[in-house]
């Protein structure tokens, strides 16, 4: 097990990162790359954090975030694990209504690609471990933080110490620190877990995601890496945990039941996991010498598998930030980079935010005048090419003001 302990940690860093999880491991590789010296704070030994019991789930990269991950050469570790998403199939159980989206209507990169959480996680870490601009300290916790003149001083648990010009909280929503300098959440319970797991079945999905809504939930089917697809089924808690009760074979019964035979014959391979889903929203995403980044600014419902793409902007647009104000010698926390980084970044959040929370709450819900709503919302998108393309290249990633590396 690889345990990094705090020797390195007890000095000045331009930026303290709290969280090395798959958004403070990003931001930490692009502030290296960009110069400067970092200081990652994460609680958990990092070897954990790459068991394959850590994490099942896989996460749909957009295009937009792929571009960003070849550019700092992270892709390269990852692309043998990548599926490409080719088409997606969005419908609702027991209606005729599909929309039909064709990677082909937009261009001929994919929509996006499906990757396992560990391999994003292994190539992150490969990515920040032995490079002298960048101290890890974990396991290890924030516990104090207190301005001084320049610079933040953050106290860690084992007693150390750490300046910095900036502390980046990378916490996921649950922050720990975002509570700790008094930054104010909204949350929105769904109600609902999100049942994970991993099939392998008999006919190929041809890069095929699909996703059918419920009144319970959505329930998404992801292609991975040959004949195998990953389950994201968002369910009501309380059916949810009786479907936690099933055995395999009840629950592969289930799963067909929801999803027809399309695939043939399914097997789940390994364990299930399950999330609780809750809507958090920090009231700001920056503080003196503070920037709020991915799930600790705000972590969506993944209903339309986009947090942590919204999270890789975030990191994109801060790591830009930040390298311009350096590179004209000014310090990572100046206000008025902050400024810049959350005027930049609070159109897209406050956007998915919206989106996904009434996409949920729009299909959650039997109302037979509801119902038919959304079978003229989807019929109206199947038949419009270009409002078809416009959803296309938002889920891509590749509209709005993008960070310099996710262009293209
Ligand atoms: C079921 C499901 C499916 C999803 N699918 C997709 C998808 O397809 N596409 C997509 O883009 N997004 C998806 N997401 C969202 C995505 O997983 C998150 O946006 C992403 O994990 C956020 O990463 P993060 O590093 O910001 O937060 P987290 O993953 O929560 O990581 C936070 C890290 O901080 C550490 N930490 C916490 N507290 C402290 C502390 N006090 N001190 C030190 N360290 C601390 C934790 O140990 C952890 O390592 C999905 C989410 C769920 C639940």
């Amino acid at each position: 097990m690889r345990t990094e302990r705090a020797e390195t940690v007890d000095r000045r860093a331009d930026v303290a990162i709290a969280g090395g999880g798959l958004t403070g491991l990003a931001l930490a590789a692009a502030l290296g790359r960009a110069g400067c010296t970092v200081a990652i704070v994460e609680q958990a030994p990092l070897a954990s954090l790459v068991e394959p019991e850590h994490d099942g789930r896989v996460t749909a990269v957009a295009l937009g975030s792929q571009r960003w991950l070849a550019s700092l050469g992270i892709w390269e570790a990852i692309a043998a694990d990548a599926e490409p998403i080719l088409e997606i199939l969005v419908g609702e159980a027991g209606s005729p209504s599909t929309v039909h989206y064709d990677h082909r209507a937009v261009g001929r990169e994919p929509l996006g690609w499906i990757v396992p959480n560990r391999t994003l996680r292994l190539a992150l870490q490969a990515a920040v471990f032995d490079r002298p601009e960048i101290a890890i300290a974990a396991p290890a916790r924030i516990t104090a933080v207190a301005p001084q003149p320049g610079s933040l001083r953050a106290t860690l648990d084992d007693g150390r110490s750490l300046r910095c010009g900036l502390l980046a909280v990378c916490e996921g929503r649950f922050s720990p620190t975002r509570d700790l300098l008094g930054i104010g959440a909204r949350r929105f319970d769904y109600g609902q877990l999100a049942i994970v797991a991993t099939l392998s079945h008999e006919r190929p999905h041809r890069g095929r995601a699909v996703e059918r809504f419920f009144p319970d939930g959505p329930f998404a089917i992801l292609p991975m890496r040959g004949r195998r697809s990953s389950i994201v089924w968002a369910l009501e808690a309380r059916k949810a945990r009786a479907v936690q009760a099933l055995d395999e074979e009840a629950f592969a019964a289930e799963v067909e039941e929801r999803f027809g035979d399309i695939l043939g014959g399914i097997r789940l391979e390994g364990r299930r996991w399950y999330f609780p889903l809750v809507l958090v929203e920090a009231e700001r995403a920056t503080g003196p010498r503070v920037a709020l980044v991915g799930d600790a600014a705000r972590g969506i419902h993944p209903i339309a598998g986009q947090g942590w793409n919204l999270a890789l902007r975030d990191v994109a647009a801060l790591a830009q930030v930040i390298a311009d104000h350096t590179a004209l010698g000014l310090d990572p926390g100046d206000p008025l980079a902050l400024e810049r980084y959350a005027a930049w970044r609070s159109f897209d959040g406050l956007a998915l935010v919206t989106i996904t929370h009434h996409i949920d709450r729009l299909f959650a819900n039997d109302l037979e005048p509801l119902r038919l709503l959304r079978n003229l919302g989807l019929g109206l998108v199947e038949q419009l090419p270009p409002l078809k393309r416009f959803f296309m290249r938002h889920a891509m990633g590749v509209v709005g003001e993008l960070p310099r590396a996710m262009r293209g």
